[in-house]
């Protein structure tokens, strides 16, 4: 069943407190870049440094008497999940696979949760996830296909129409599309004319790929800047596809080159530490994608990064991405 606004409104009052109310502050320079007010909100600023706890938190409340929850996850949903579920009281077992960066592995760790690295990639983790479910009765969070997840989600796009209501474009970065639907179905509830834009890098980028196909496709995963949004959407979606299919005005891709770029800009221009996969619609507006001629928001989703790779952007260096280069070079304004 497609979730409406208010549910979205009882997901709000299910994460008061914990995993809402982050602040939405100004980019001067992408102010400087587009001509026009451009608002990023802070979901690096999380307690789990991401989105992730909104749709967890609301998925796991109301679990009742359950063996436990499982889920797999490129990290966030996962420390998400693994957070919802200490403070419930109950155990869970995070399935991911061998790409998911250590530093996303160690912080579910450290919330209790028992981690199990399958394979190379979500399908492989999803396997294990599903043997959990049939064999040892855990209940499964999905991370993005599942209406809880999706209201959760779209919490954020009640907050930002509440923070500034004139905002007309919002630029949210995709993946397996549990955040934008959330988002998409929020915000234009609230104002049907609101924009609002799906970004993905462009390798393996499986929601635009389903979207274009008319049906949920297979995606190859691959490593990128943007490892959170990696990963499929589930060719049994139910969703979040045809959820992103009705609620998005577009889809856009951008190449690890213009991650790499818009990496640098929130981290010089805004001071912001975040992941590559927070910085897609930054990239997109920088790259000439999206024209904006009104206020704007992005959502800053995540801080989890790896500071290794982090550092070596900040500071210019090349990145290897399994077979692939990406040049790079310090950072130089460009507006
Ligand atoms: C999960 C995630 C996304 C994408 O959310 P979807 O609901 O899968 O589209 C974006 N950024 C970060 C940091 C994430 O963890």
């Amino acid at each position: 069943m497609i979730p409406t606004l208010a549910d979205i409104y009882a997901a709000a009052r299910r994460i008061r407190g914990v995993a809402d109310g982050t602040p939405l502050v100004p980019s001067p320079f992408m102010r400087g870049h587009t001509g026009a007010d451009f608002l990023l909100k802070l979901e690096n600023m999380q307690p789990i440094g991401a989105f992730k706890l909104r749709g967890a938190l609301n998925a796991v409340d109301g679990l009742g008497d359950v063996a436990g929850v499982t889920c797999c996850s490129t990290g966030n949903h996962g420390r998400g999940v693994a957070y919802a579920a200490r403070a419930s009281g109950l155990s869970a077992v995070i399935c991911m696979s061998s790409l998911v960066p250590r530093a996303k592995v160690d912080g579910i760790r450290a919330l209790g949760a028992d981690v199990r690295i399958v394979g190379h990639s979500q399908d492989d983790a999803q396997a294990e996830v599903e043997r959990l479910v049939a064999e040892e009765g855990l209940a499964e969070i999905s991370p993005f296909d599942d209406a809880r997840v999706i209201c959760g989600q779209g919490t954020i796009g009640l907050e930002i129409l509440a923070q500034r209501p004139d905002i007309e474009t919002i630029l949210v970065p995709l993946s397996g599309g549990g955040l934008a639907a959330g988002v998409a179905l929020a915000a234009k509830s609230i104002n049907p004319a609101i924009r609002v834009i799906g970004i993905s890098m462009d390798r393996g980028a499986a929601m635009y790929e389903s979207l274009r196909a008319g049906r949920p496709v297979a995606a190859e995963e691959l490593p990128s800047l943007a490892d959170s949004l990696g990963g499929g959407i589930g060719l049994d979606n139910r969703l979040s596809f045809p959820m992103c299919r009705d609620l998005l005005d577009e889809t856009i891709l951008v190449t690890e080159e213009q991650i790499y770029h818009a990496m640098q800009v929130l981290y010089f221009e805004d001071r912001i530490v975040a992941e590559g996969a927070c910085v897609v619609g930054i990239a997109a507006v920088l790259a000439g994608k999206v024209t904006l001629d009104g206020p704007a928001a992005t959502i800053v989703t995540g801080r989890n990064l790896d500071m290794d790779l982090f550092t070596q952007v900040i500071t210019g260096q090349p990145v290897q991405l399994g077979d692939r280069l990406v040049a790079g070079q310090p950072y130089r304004r460009t507006a």
